[in-house]
């Protein structure tokens, strides 16, 4: 559970560029060393940093590949290296100080309770020890970052103005102010909407408030979601490619006017699609 990121991480390490060549293995002292050890230590690794590449580095080296599927040999090479990087980059180490709570913790790091309970298998949540370590994920942008780069990233679903962002607004119809999950696009009716990146679709159908709505999982736990339609052109199990029109737009559910309403969801959790779109 520790490195519930690695399939995406593993994903990202093809692109990943790292200058040096040499391996860093066994035996071996200094300051690459060091910095290898400083990256374990960070990863939750109880380690001291020494610059001496001893047997508790390797295992510490070994238990990290086995985690990400990769090549168990304890030698850092540089898909090791950079996947040591990117694991960094995703989590860090918190130790846990007197008078702390997890909702404070996970505000700090724009994480979630939940990211942090079950990255670090908590059986009991609200008691945390002064001097305990938490691995918090710091943003879901790093890892939905790396999964856009493999996927040579996100597209558009429709092109227009921007009527509604992503956020806290006073609902147009409901006048309750309110937490928006995506963005509205305006748009004219009848528009081709498009799949923002290539996946399967695995809700298409009237979904409330969203109307006749289509929502594509991308694997790793990213959906994309698509509102107020006026036709659906893909059902639930199709596999769809980046680009492909999957409805038709309008002003089903709750809309004041014809438009997309577009979200991003990872692990549930909607975030702002100007993030992520070009
Ligand atoms: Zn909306």
């Amino acid at each position: 559970m520790r490195y519930v990121f690695a399939a995406v991480l593993i994903a990202a390490l093809a692109s990943s560029v790292w200058a040096g060549s040499s391996l860093i293995h066994y035996g071996m002292r200094g300051t690459d060393v060091k910095e290898i050890q400083q990256m374990l230590v960070d990863l939750g690794h109880e380690l001291v940093v020494d610059g001496v590449f001893g047997p508790k580095t390797k295992a510490a080296v070994m238990q990290v590949q086995k985690d990400l599927g990769l090549r168990v040999d304890g030698v850092v090479g540089p898909e090791t290296r950079a996947a040591l990087a990117e694991l960094r980059e995703a989590v860090v180490s918190y130790t846990v100080q007197r008078g702390d709570n997890l909702t404070a913790i996970a505000m700090r790091y724009q994480t979630t309770v939940d990211s942090i309970v079950s990255y670090n298998n908590l059986n009991n949540p609200h008691r945390l020890l002064p001097g305990q370590v938490l691995l918090i994920p710091t943003s879901d942008l790093p890892v939905f970052g790396s999964v856009l780069y493999r996927l040579g990233g996100m597209i558009w679903p429709v092109q227009g103005r921007i009527s509604s962002g992503y956020g806290y607004r006073t609902h147009p119809i409901t006048k309750v102010y309110h937490f928006h999950g995506g963005i509205d696009i305006a748009v004219a009716h009848g528009t081709p909407v498009r799949a923002a990146l290539a996946g399967k679709v695995v809700k298409a159908g009237n979904l409330g408030g969203l109307g006749l709505a289509i929502v594509i999982d991308h694997g790793n736990e990213i959906t994309t979601w698509y509102g107020h339609n006026s036709a659906l052109l893909v059902r639930v199990g199709d596999y769809v490619q980046q680009g492909q029109v999957i409805a038709r737009s309008g002003r089903t559910g709750v809309a004041t006017g014809p438009h997309l309403d577009f979200r991003i969801k990872i692990r549930d959790q909607t975030v702002d699609p100007l993030k992520y779109l070009p």
